[in-house]
C-alpha cells in the first residue's frame, strides 16, 4: 500500500503499521540486546539463514523503521543508517572498493567529503580523481581505469551549489559500468529522488534537513536495488563470504545485495552504528519534511531576490536565479524548490563580511546548514581560514561569501535582520 502513496503520504506513515493496542509512534527500542528461545534460532541469523534482531550495532527495531522509511521515500531496495553522513559515505565507498582500486568524484563535493577521499581513504590505498562536474563527457570518460569501481557526485554541491547533470552523470557510469552514488543531503528526497535519474546508490547526512532541528548527527545509505553487480568488477558481492559460511551476497539476497553485504560486513567490523534515541529522532524528522522543505524553498528563494537588488551585495548564487548558472537543469532535476542554502558576496570584501556576520540577530553563526533557524558563516574568516587566499578561491571561496542556510522563520523577519545588519557594512 504504502509504495503507491505520495512522497507527503510516506513521509508521514512509512511503512510502520501497528497491531492491536500496539504503540502509535514508533517508540524507542534502547536495548542493545535481544532475546531468544534456542541457540537453533540464533545460529540461523549468525549464517544469515533467518532476519532477526541479534545486536544493536547490526540492526534494531527502531532504526530499521528510520532505514525503511528513507528507503521508501527514495525509491530504493533497502537502507542502511549510520552513525554520521560521513560514516555513510565512507562505508557506502568501502563496500565496493579497496586498496588499489579507484574511484572518479565530482570535485564540487562537500569539504568533509573530499578531505575523507584525498586524505583518508588515500592512506588506505584508494585512489580517487577529481573531476569538475561541468567538464565534457569524454574527459570524465578518461579519468576510468580498470580498477575503478565508482562514479560519486552530489545533487547540490557545496558551496557553489551546482546542480547535477544526472542525465550526464549516469550515462557514463553506464557505459564505464560503474554504479553511481550520490549524496542527496541538500534536496533530500523530496526535492530530488536521484534513483529515478539513474543514480545507484544514495547517501544522506541525517544531521541535516532529515532531522532538520539540529538535534542529532546520523547518517543512511540507500541502494537502489538497480545495479547488476554479476559483471565481474565486484565478487565480493557475487563469490562466497567466508565470514558467513560463504554466503554469496547476490545470490541470496538479490536486489538487496550491496546493503546486506554493507550491514553484515561493514557496520558489523567498524561499528559505526546509529543509535535508536537519534534514529527516533530522525525518523521524527521524516514526518515534517515536506512541509519544511516547501518553507525552506520559498523563503531562501525570496532572500536570495531580496539580496540581488540590494546595493551592497555584489552578487548571490542560489540555482532558483536566472543569474546561476544550474537554473537551465531545476525544472528537470529540482521542481518543487532548490532548497534552503544560498550564498552571496558583500562589497567591502573579507571586513564587510565579518562585520555582518557579528551584526545579525535573529540569524546565527553557527557551523551546520539545513535546520528550522537562519543561520549564516563567513568561511574565509572561520573553516577555510588556514587556507591562502589562492586556496581558498580554488575551493570556492571567495573572501566576500557569505553562506546563508534559511530557516523557517516568518520571510520578513529574515529580511528585516538581513537589511539590519548590511546597514553595518
Ligand atoms: C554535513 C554533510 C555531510 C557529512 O555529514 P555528517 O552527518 O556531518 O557527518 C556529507 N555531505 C553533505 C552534503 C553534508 O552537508
Amino acid at each position: 500500500m504504502s509504495q503507491n502513496w505520495k512522497i507527503e503520504t510516506k513521509a508521514v506513515q512509512g511503512t510502520y503499521s501497528p497491531k492491536n493496542s500496539e504503540t502509535r509512534v514508533v517508540p524507542i527500542y534502547q536495548s542493545t540486546t535481544y532475546k531468544y528461545d534456542t541457540s537453533e534460532q540464533v545460529a540461523k541469523l549468525f549464517d544469515l539463514e533467518a532476519e532477526g534482531h541479534m545486536y544493536t550495532r547490526i540492526s534494531n527495531p527502531t532504526i530499521a523503521e528510520f532505514e525503511e522509511k528513507m528507503s521508501l521515500l527514495e525509491g530504493g531496495a533497502g537502507a542502511m543508517a549510520t552513525s554520521s553522513g560521513q560514516a555513510a559515505t565512507a562505508l557506502a565507498i568501502l563496500n565496493i572498493c579497496g586498496a588499489g582500486q579507484h574511484i572518479v568524484a565530482a570535485s564540487t563535493i562537500y569539504g568533509g567529503t573530499f578531505s575523507l577521499l584525498s586524505n583518508t581513504l588515500k592512506k588506505i590505498g584508494i585512489e580517487i580523481s577529481f573531476v569538475n562536474p561541468d567538464a565534457e563527457p569524454e574527459e570524465i570518460k578518461g579519468l576510468f581505469r580498470p580498477e575503478t569501481k565508482a562514479l560519486f557526485a552530489e545533487t547540490i554541491g557545496n558551496p557553489g551549489l551546482n546542480v547535477l547533470d544526472f542525465e550526464k552523470f549516469s550515462t557514463i557510469a553506464k557505459e564505464m559500468d560503474v554504479p553511481l552514488i550520490i549524496d542527496n543531503t541538500f534536496a533530500t528526497p523530496y526535492l530530488c529522488t536521484p534513483l529515478r535519474h539513474g543514480a545507484n546508490i544514495v547517501i544522506h547526512s541525517a544531521s541535516k534537513y532529515i532531522d532538520g532541528h539540529a538535534i542529532s548527527v546520523g547518517g543512511v545509505i540507500v541502494d537502489g536495488g538497480n545495479y547488476n553487480w554479476n559483471n565481474g568488477k565486484y565478487p565480493d558481492l557475487t563469490e562466497p563470504d567466508p565470514s558467513y559460511h560463504g554466503v554469496k551476497y547476490v545470490e541470496r539476497f538479490k536486489e538487496q545485495a550491496y546493503i546486506v553485504k554493507c550491514r553484515v560486513q561493514l557496520l558489523r567490523d567498524f561499528g559505526s552504528t546509529m543509535s535508536p534515541f537519534n534514529a527516533f529522532l530522525s525518523h521524527l524528522g521524516l514526518e515534517t519534511l515536506h512541509v519544511r522543505m516547501d518553507r525552506h524553498c520559498e523563503n531562501a528563494l525570496k532572500l536570495a531576490q531580496y539580496l540581488e537588488q540590494h546595493p551592497k551585495v555584489n552578487w548571490v548564487s542560489y540555482p532558483g536565479l536566472p543569474s546561476h548558472p544550474s537554473y537551465a537543469l531545476i525544472s528537470k532535476y529540482l521542481p518543487k524548490g532548490c532548497s534552503g542554502v544560498l550564498t552571496f558576496g558583500i562589497k567591502g570584501g573579507l571586513e564587510a563580511g565579518i562585520r555582518f556576520i557579528d551584526h545579525v540577530k535573529l540569524t546565527a553563526l553557527v557551523v551546520h546548514v539545513a535546520d528550522v533557524r537562519t543561520c549564516v558563516l563567513h568561511p574565509a574568516s572561520t573553516t577555510h581560514r588556514q587556507l591562502t587566499e589562492e586556496q581558498q578561491v580554488t575551493s570556492g571561496v571567495t573572501p566576500d561569501l557569505v553562506r546563508v542556510s534559511v530557516g523557517i522563520e516568518n520571510i520578513e523577519d529574515i529580511i528585516a535582520d538581513f537589511e539590519q545588519a548590511l546597514d553595518h557594512c
